[in-house]
């Protein structure tokens, strides 16, 4: 990869890379130029934590013909097909580099993020269980799921962790922070407007890359939510989100009809 991006540069393919890079034993994003070729020696591949389709969409908007490379796993193209229906990237800017980032899990061969984890004692009982299934939970009692649901939204302290580090939420205004929308009084906010709020806005739109769950600090199963979500959108609509740039956005088919 090192030996590629620095062919990229020198030749002039790329202006920068948005990579990691090792610092203090921590991977951080990273722009590799042509100035900083040396640098490349410390890039890594490292566990994705940070969106870097939203930190490319912010070079493109502040300098629209910086042609970028990005380090890239399996979700990273449908982050771009989402940005790029909605303006924030022009992909003919775009290369990408895959790379395989993260242990494959078995059942879930589509994502390379998804690791199986041991929820507690606790956990289990009161709420809902992050590796489950969609139908799994749908085939609980209402006022089963909806207790649990509930358990892991009180449990939300509003950091808006999920919305800062995911990529494809890229609004200027957050309704979010609308105080007619989502209260500003005391922790925690008021359950569940916010999460509906928010998973509202993800239908159409969530590329399932998992970063959102894996910030929050609460450890509530966002990326659960957001499929679910989105599978509703997939029965209703037959959208796919994220497989092409030809589609016109989710809300857009939705409010003309049209279907994927
Ligand atoms: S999984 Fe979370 S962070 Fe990733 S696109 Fe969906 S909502 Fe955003
Ligand atoms: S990251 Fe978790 S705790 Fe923070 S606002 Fe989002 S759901 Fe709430």
């Amino acid at each position: 990869m090192k030996e590629q991006v620095r062919a990229w540069l020198e030749e002039d393919k790329l202006d920068l890379f948005l990579g990691y890079m090792m610092v203090d034993g921590h991977p951080l994003p990273h722009v590799f130029t042509r100035k900083n070729l040396d640098e490349l020696d410390k890039l890594v591949v490292s566990p994705f934590r940070y969106p870097l389709e939203k930190i490319a969409g912010d070079i493109i908007a502040a300098k629209p013909d910086t042609r970028i490379g990005i380090m890239g796993r399996d979700c990273s193209q449908r982050t771009l097909n989402v940005l790029a229906l909605a303006n924030q990237v022009d992909p003919k800017h775009i290369e990408r580099f895959n790379v395989n980032c993260c242990p494959t899990r078995k059942d879930r061969p589509e994502c390379s993020s998804m690791q199986p984890r041991t929820p507690g004692g606790f956990k289990r009982a009161a709420g809902i269980n992050p590796d489950a299934e969609i139908e799994e939970i749908q085939a609980m009692p209402q006022e089963e799921r909806f207790m649990k649901w509930m358990y892991e939204f009180q449990k939300c302290i509003r950091c808006y962790g999920c919305r800062n580090i995911c990529p494809v939420c890229y609004c200027e205004e957050c309704s979010l922070e609308s105080s007619d929308l989502v209260e500003k009084g005391p922790l925690p906010p008021e359950a569940p407007l916010f999460h509906l709020l928010r998973a509202v806005h993800m239908a159409g739109r969530c590329i399932d890359c998992g970063l959102c769950e894996e910030a929050c600090p609460a450890d509530i199963p966002l990326r659960l939510l957001y499929r679910k979500v989105n599978s509703i959108v997939k029965d209703l609509f037959d959208y796919d989100t994220g497989v092409s740039t030809t589609l016109p956005p989710f809300a857009v088919c939705n409010l003309t009809g049209q279907q994927a």
